[in-house]
């Protein structure tokens, strides 16, 4: 197999912006998974990642962006959009704004709809690359679709092997859960998936009630009920798993268990960058069944309950 995985040194990176100035499709880091990227004003690129992907057309891609004016340039940003981008920007957040009309984004990228969902990443190589290249980069999840995203660089290798062109190596990611999207389009914000920056974090900041998902109607295949999946049968909230189940635990460990602790310090920030490492390992060992510790639902924790909900349908 050809050399596919790069570290993440100037001259590696100039070439993956190479890559992308020439339509081509690169994995690379972000603080939240890996990102599978390609130029977010290339009609063939999009039609790449989506085929790469397998993903469903009607499943709109996150547009990256270098800076808030970048991204003012393609979306419509409200008193509440601003607010938010330059409270968490860059970083974990995805803001669901209204297009601007004549924007260069290939329609595709965003399932032809009139909303774009964009973030800020704030890993220094994501960043350096959405600078280099100067243009935003659509950048879906870099795994296969419905399956568990990458936290580091061999899992994207393993999902894609040579279908893409380079991945550029930046160890495991901080969160290791994907970005937070909230739908800012009107003054009743909705939060369409939970990540890293939390409910808390978004009422501190705007000192307004947020809406659940759950109560508005699905408009992000990220509700989608089942995703995030893999192919062992997981069951959440067990104290004692049964005989033929492997235990992820999270704390103390059951001695009769053969298990694999999220958190050995009940650490749900440790939990959330295993997650999906863990997810992949019990796949790669074959495991059929799962049981899943307790994990309490609050912070960070309810993103990890939700993927394990999604994971377990
Ligand atoms: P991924 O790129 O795999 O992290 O998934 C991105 C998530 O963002 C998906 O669940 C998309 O449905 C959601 N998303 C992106 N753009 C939009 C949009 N315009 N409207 C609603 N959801 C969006
Ligand atoms: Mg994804």
């Amino acid at each position: 197999m050809k050399k596919t995985i790069y570290k993440a040194s100037s001259s590696n990176i100039k070439k993956a912006v190479d890559i992308l100035n020439r339509s081509g499709i690169v994995g690379f880091p972000t603080e939240t998974v890996y990102g599978l990227g390609g130029s977010a004003e290339s009609e063939s690129s999009i039609k790449k990642i989506y085929e790469i992907k397998n993903r469903p057309l009607h499943n709109p891609l996150i547009i990256h962006v270098a800076k808030l004016e970048q991204a003012k340039k393609i979306g419509i940003f409200n008193n509440i959009a601003k607010k938010l981008a330059e409270a968490f920007w860059p970083g974990p957040l995805t803001l669901l704004v209204e297009k601007k009309k004549n924007n260069r984004i290939v329609s595709a990228a965003t399932s032809n709809l009139e909303s774009m969902a964009i973030r800020i990443p704030s890993n220094p190589i994501a960043l350096e690359i959405l600078n280099i290249f100067g243009k935003p980069i659509a950048a879906p999840s870099a795994n296969l679709s419905g399956t568990v995203s990458s936290t580091n660089a061999m899992h994207v290798l393993n999902d894609f092997g040579d279908k893409i062109d380079l991945i550029i190596d930046n160890g495991d990611c901080e969160y290791g859960i994907e970005s937070t999207i909230i739908d800012v389009r009107s003054n009743k914000v909705k939060i369409l998936r939970e990540g890293s920056i939390t409910k808390e974090n978004i009422f501190d900041c705007l000192n307004q009630n947020i809406e659940d998902y759950n109560d508005s109607k699905i408009i992000s295949p990220g509700q989608l009920d089942k995703h995030y999946a893999p192919k062992a049968i997981i069951r959440m909230n067990i104290e004692e798993p049964e005989k033929d189940e492997f235990y992820i635990s999270f704390g103390y460990d059951l001695s009769s268990a053969q298990t694999i602790n999220l958190s050995k310090d009940s650490d749900l920030n440790e939990a959330a960058k295993k997650l999906y490492s863990t997810l992949r390992k019990i796949d790669d060992m074959g495991i059929k069944k799962v049981a899943v510790a307790p994990i309490p639902n609050i912070g960070i924790g309810r993103a990890i309950n939700d993927r394990l909900a999604r994971a377990s349908k």
